[in-house]
């Protein structure tokens, strides 16, 4: 791929989020400006000026030395000679455990019946203790060398031979309903740290549980909404998307419908920005599109409120025309 030099800041947006989309047509783009607008470096590097001078105070030529002068100034800072004490808490392993598992630990002795008698002897934590996932595992023996497994989660059930358990689930559905990411809720274990599962872990239970749990709840749940409210007449729809992000970089709008009087989210539309040839200042309209669509069949409404652009009133306008001709040609005996 080329270089590019000379390049303004609203063809380096361009070029960044088309080529986010599909490489194909990234390249494709940049290939048809570089003609107009890019000058190709050369094999010997970037322009004559630009080679180091000596003497010269260019951040760039001065690269090192700025680095190491940053060092020195920054050992200084973070000094934690005084922090030691700290330090060794601080870097103690943390789990997360239930406390009817932590009252468990309060039993001392050994529980082994032997021959219809119970040990008894006083049990002991051994240095065997593993962290996995978001659990710790010990093991305390007594005296008479019979040893004793404590895991401080509950189990919640068994597959070809391997335990689930429960502290590992509930944390991967916690930071998925509580609208977190995995990414920063580990970064902030990281920091704290507490042993969780990893992200495999976190992404096959997302797959395989809690996203087909989710559809099919909210699948559900959206059918009794409609059903219920296309018993009442005068339904106003409010609407708007939401993107990822701002700006050009957006790749997905999230939009929603909710019912004006009773706040109820009647619908909403996910729309991927290469749904929309790549374009994600339109991908919110594309999202109405879809549920104005949808909500002229199942749920009749009388008003809609939504952004005041010229797009969007246009695309109403368009919606309202087709529906309404096919309603009164269905009337007519036309369709
Ligand atoms: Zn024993």
């Amino acid at each position: 791929m080329l270089l590019v030099y000379s390049m303004d800041i609203s063809f380096e947006e361009d070029e960044r989020t088309l080529t986010m989309i599909d490489p194909l047509y990234g390249d494709s783009f940049v290939t048809s400006q570089s003609n107009e607008d890019e000058q190709v470096v050369d094999e010997n590097g970037p322009h004559t000026e630009q080679q180091a001078v000596e003497g010269s105070k260019s951040a760039e030529k001065n690269k090192d030395e700025i680095l190491k002068k940053l060092e020195a100034a920054f050992s200084q800072l973070t000094d934690v000679k005084d922090l030691e004490n700290y330090l060794a808490l601080h870097s103690r392993m943390r789990v997360i455990v239930s406390i009817n598992k932590l009252l468990e630990l309060s039993t001392h002795t050994c529980a082994l019946e032997i021959g219809g008698k119970v040990c008894g002897e006083v049990l002991c934590v051994t240095q065997d203790v593993t962290s996995i996932g978001s659990r710790v595992e010990i093991i305390r023996k007594c005296k008479n060398g019979h040893s004793q497994k404590w895991v401080s989660s509950e189990i919640l059930g068994a597959k070809h031979n391997s335990d689930f358990y429960l502290n590992d689930y509930l944390l991967a559905a916690a930071i998925i309903i509580s609208g977190n990411n995995y990414s920063k809720f580990a970064l902030l274990c990281k920091a704290l740290g507490l042993s969780i599962i990893s992200s495999n872990t976190f992404t096959r239970f997302q797959k395989h549980c809690a996203a087909p749990v989710i559809s099919d709840v909210w699948n559900k749940m959206n059918g009794l909404i409609v059903n219920i409210l296309k018993q009442y007449e005068e339904i106003c729809l409010c609407g708007d998307g939401r993107n990822d992000s701002p700006g050009h970089s957006a790749r997905y709008c999230v939009y929603t419908l909710m019912e004006h009087a009773t706040k109820v989210v009647v619908d909403m539309a996910v729309v991927d920005k290469r749904e929309t040839g790549g374009n994600s200042v339109t991908m919110e309209k594309e999202g109405l599109r879809r549920l104005l669509e949808k909500m002229a069949t199942v749920l009749p409404f009388s008003e809609i409120t939504t952004d005041a652009s010229s797009s969007i009133m246009k695309l109403v306008h368009e919606i309202k025309g087709i529906y309404i001709t096919a309603v009164s040609n269905k009337y007519n005996g036309v369709v």
